[in-house]
C-alpha cells in the first residue's frame, strides 16, 4: 500500500517515512503543500498523512483542492495540540480521521489500518477468497490452511489484489500502489511477480485464484 506524507518539519517528515516503511507501506513524502499537489497529481496513493500547519498551501487547502477534484483518497491529519478549529474544518472538509501531536507512531500505525480498511469496504484486516487467508495486520498467508512463505514484494502484491478482490487491476496501477516513486522496476516486474504468486499459491490448488485477464492486467478472484 502506498502512501503520501505530507509535513514540513523535516525531522518528523523523515521519521515517518523511515517507520512507515518498517511498518511495509510504500512511502513517498513531501515538505510542501505544493509538492504534495505535484505528487497527488502524478500517482495514486492509498492512504495520505497530512500536516494542517504547512507553510503556503495549507494542509486543509491541500484537502480542500483533493475532494473539490473528486479524490476519495483517504486522508489522515496531523494537528497541533490546540487546533481543535482545524480538526473540526478538516473532518468538514472531507478528513477521515486526525491524530494530534506529538502522536505514538503505534496509533498513527492503527488508524491508517483503519482507513484503508474501510476505504476497501472490510471489517477485518484478513481476508480470504476461497481457501486463501491473507493477515494484512501479521502479513501471514495460508492456502487451504498450510502457511505459504512470500517474500515482501510478493506479499505487497497479494495484499493490493486480495483488498480488490474481484477487480481487474493494470500491471501500471499494480505498480503505481506497491511501489514508491524511488522503484524503478516498471510494471513488467509485476509480471515476474505474479508468476511467483502463482507458483506458491496457485500451483496444486484449485481452484485458481490470480486470473489474467487479457489487455487488462490481472484480478483474484474465485472463478471455474
Ligand atoms: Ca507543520
Amino acid at each position: 500500500m502506498r502512501l503520501l506524507v505530507v509535513e514540513d518539519e523535516p525531522d518528523l517528515n523523515r521519521l515517518l517515512k523511515k517507520r512507515l516503511e518498517e511498518a511495509h507501506y510504500s512511502v513517498d513524502a513531501c515538505l510542501s503543500g505544493t509538492d504534495a499537489l505535484d505528487y497527488l497529481r502524478g500517482a495514486e496513493y492509498d492512504a495520505l498523512v497530512l500536516d494542517v500547519m504547512l507553510p503556503g498551501i495549507s494542509g486543509l487547502e491541500v484537502l480542500r483542492r483533493l475532494r473539490g477534484a473528486g479524490n476519495g483518497t483517504p486522508v489522515l491529519l496531523l494537528t497541533a495540540r490546540d487546533g481543535i478549529e482545524d480538526r473540526v474544518t478538516g473532518l468538514d472538509a472531507g478528513a477521515d480521521d486526525y491524530l494530534v501531536k506529538p502522536f505514538a507512531f503505534d496509533e498513527l500505525l492503527a488508524r491508517l489500518r483503519v482507513l484503508l480498511r474501510r476505504a476497501g469496504g472490510h471489517t477485518s484486516d484478513v481476508l480470504s477468497v476461497a481457501d486463501l487467508v491473507v493477515d494484512c495486520t501479521a502479513r501471514t498467508v495460508q492456502r487451504g490452511g498450510v502457511p505459504v512463505a512470500l517474500s515482501a514484494r510478493e506479499f505487497d502484491i497479494l495484499e493490493y489484489l486480495i483488498r480488490n478482490k474481484g477487480m481487474v487491476l493494470s500491471r501500471d496501477k499494480i505498480s503505481r500502489h506497491v511501489w514508491n516513486y524511488d522503484y524503478e522496476g516498471g510494471s513488467n516486474v509485476v509480471d515476474v511477480y505474479i508468476r511467483y504468486l502463482r507458483k506458491k499459491l496457485d500451483e496444486g490448488h484449485t481452484p485458481r485464484l490470480i486470473h489474467t485477464v487479457r489487455g487488462a492486467g490481472y484480478v483474484l478472484r474465485e472463478e471455474v
